[in-house]
């Protein structure tokens, strides 16, 4: 099975309206300089593994009251055989949700066939012609295209998401994504929280304030159904 490497067991806001906990997995197809899962993205194999024998007594141990798995990383879907480890969670009834980078378009559209996830977070993390420079790393732009209709059109419920940085993602970039996006349903202006960076220089980047913030969601609401700040 797909080594767990970490869990917040309580959550309210990964999986609004449900009892959730989140499952950390190593690995990840960017190199975002802002990220602050660093050691889970560049060093996973330092990270800690959780035996399977513990998340299936996590999972038992908690069954009448938690509602739902997320699935973070990392990039969830760069292990193969993640269907499995989904499937655990389903067989003792809960929710699913996913958190990708839209890296493994066939891996997302298998487990939305199989209707395997109630929900899915996907990051855009920059307007297209952008990417590979906001995220360090040499992106296929399809698969992100191809992972974002597969959403939209997938029946569940769903939010494209933008860790917006100073210096790096701003309100133009998000109009940019809006205006590309437009029409989708839910839309989620991150605050960048510095905290063990991919680039440590990105330690010393003030994040942006409230107001700021406010005023960068301002901006996308023409383009969304519904647009939300995630802010610690
Ligand atoms: S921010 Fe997300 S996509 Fe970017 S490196 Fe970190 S885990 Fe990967």
């Amino acid at each position: 099975m797909v080594e767990i490497k970490g869990i917040e067991k309580f959550s309210s806001r990964d999986f609004p309206g449900h009892i959730s906990s989140t499952v950390f997995l190593g690995g990840c197809t960017f190199r975002c300089p802002y990220c602050h899962n660093a050691d889970l993205v560049l060093r996973p194999e330092t990270v800690p593994s959780m035996a399977a024998d513990y998340f299936l007594s996590y999972l038992d141990g908690r069954k009448g009251w938690l509602e739902a798995i997320c699935f973070t990383g990392g990039e969830p879907l760069l292990h193969e055989d993640i269907e499995d480890l989904i499937r655990v969670v389903r067989e003792r009834g809960l929710l699913v949700k996913l958190d990708t980078n839209g890296s493994f378009p066939d891996r997302l559209e298998a487990l939305l066939g199989l209707g395997l996830l109630d929900r899915v977070s996907m990051d855009v993390k920059a307007p297209l012609e952008r990417y590979r420079e906001v995220t360090r790393s040499n992106v296929d732009l399809e698969k992100i295209v191809r992972s974002i209709d597969l959403i939209r059109g997938s029946g569940v419920i769903y939010n494209f998401r933008t860790t917006v940085v100073p210096g790096l993602v701003g309100k133009g970039d998000v109009v940019q994504i809006g205006e590309w996006l437009s029409g989708a349903a839910r839309y989620v202006v991150q605050q960048f929280v510095p905290q063990t960076t991919v680039d440590p220089a990105f330690l010393a980047v003030r994040p942006y304030g409230r107001a700021e913030l406010e005023a960068i969601a301002a901006a996308a609401r023409p383009y969304f159904g519904q647009v939300d700040i995630e802010a610690p």
